[in-house]
């Protein structure tokens, strides 16, 4: 005898979590399979949200929309959880190189919202600041690994530890079956996994492996984020996450002792203080060559659907595009088109 649910959501990371979240939050009756003990990407992850990126300092994609969206929901689901989730961090930049200090110096009289002035004694006092420094207000830090482990006790009643494998999926004509549970909807939020499955894999996944050092700092406040060429993110248990590295080709998913010396070199010529490493991460970032996320259903498959792609910026446009989907779903309210995968019907809609 099956147990019938509205959605089966695959995947339990930042976007199954949020997926889950809104469902609740609605009432609908779902179910969601997570896999513990595969990677994760919302592991690793140091959870800044910030708006503005690169070498030119510019505003990130739907910022105006997706930021205040977000922070919205990520405090909402701290005061449900009773746990802290969200703290608003502002990233103390520390300018790397004459360049960049100038890109900064640039951006603060030309269409800035976000930038700053800030000569802080302090920061003078832990790192070497010989180009400067300045300041990138409403920034945001989310504590991913509390918002897993909080998302699952919330989840609680809906969640199943187990593994997604295509071969126990059956499509009938307006739902389908996974083992003993029918769905009208099955929405993958399984990361990298995607790639994999014969539904999505047409879909123009570029994985980028990034690596990341937890480590003991002495002496350095938690209040802010630190950017030069390297990050210093706060993490739990006093720690920080120091990374990261954005690489397209890779031989294997395994920490690398060329990332370790180079983030050692570089804390060696920014940090006044003592440090040591406790940790050393790794993760794959489920991003794509367009850096736009794919959401949406599937074009010959209705019962199937994708919210994934999130790239460097899950934090972000997780809770965004969760809730864009579902409101598609339920209400038909468009998709942005950016990241609706009907843009790929070409790739998606051969049988
Ligand atoms: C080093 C690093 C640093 C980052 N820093 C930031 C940052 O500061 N800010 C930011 O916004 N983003 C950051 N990101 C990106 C962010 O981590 C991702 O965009 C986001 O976590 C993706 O979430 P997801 O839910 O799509 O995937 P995942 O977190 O990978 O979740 C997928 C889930 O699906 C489950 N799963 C997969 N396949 C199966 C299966 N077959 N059966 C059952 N379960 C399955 C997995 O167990 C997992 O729980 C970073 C990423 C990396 C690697």
């Amino acid at each position: 005898m099956s147990e019938k649910v509205k959605y089966l959501i695959v995947g339990q990371g930042l976007v199954g979590t949020w997926m889950g979240h809104y469902l609740q939050e609605k009432k609908l009756s779902f179910k969601i399979i997570n896999n513990s003990a595969m990677p994760s990407a919302t592991k690793v992850a140091s959870g800044v949200m910030n708006p503005v990126t690169g070498r030119r300092i510019v505003q990130t994609w739907m910022i105006e929309t997706v930021l205040p969206f977000a922070v919205n929901a990520y405090q909402n689901f701290q005061e449900e959880v009773a746990a802290a989730i969200i703290k608003k961090a502002s990233v103390a930049l520390i300018h790397p190189s004459i360049q960049m200090k100038e890109s900064f110096d640039y951006r603060l009289n030309h269409e800035n919202v976000y930038l700053k002035k800030n000569e802080s004694p302090a920061w003078k006092s832990f790192f070497h600041t010989m180009h400067g420094t300045g300041e990138i207000d409403d920034c945001y830090w989310i504590d991913l690994i509390q918002f897993l482990k909080t998302g699952r006790k919330k989840l609680q009643a809906h969640y199943i530890e187990d593994q997604f494998e295509e071969k126990d999926l059956t499509l009938n004509a307006n739902s389908v079956q996974w083992k003993n549970i029918e769905a009208e909807k099955i929405i993958f939020c399984d990361g990298l996994e995607s790639m994999g499955h014969s539904y999505f894999k047409a879909l123009p996944f570029a994985p980028n492996k990034g690596e990341a050092l937890i480590v003991a700092i002495e002496g350095l406040p938690a209040e802010n984020i630190y950017k030069s060429n390297i990050a210093i993110v706060p993490w739990k248990d006093k720690l920080f996450w120091v990374g990261s590295s954005f690489e397209w080709q890779y031989q294997d998913r395994e920490p690398s002792l060329a990332f370790k010396e180079k983030m050692m070199a570089a804390l060696d010529s920014l940090l006044k203080l003592p440090y040591h490493v406790v940790d050393h991460l790794v993760g794959i970032r489920p991003a794509n060559t367009e850096r736009r996320p794919f959401v949406g259903l599937h074009p010959l498959y209705k019962q199937i659907g994708i919210c994934n792609g999130m790239g460097t910026k899950g934090c972000s446009l997780a809770p965004y595009f969760a809730w864009q989907l579902i409101e598609h779903i339920e209400k038909g309210i468009e998709i942005n088109p950016e990241a609706n995968i009907e843009r790929f019907a070409h790739l998606l809609g051969k049988k």
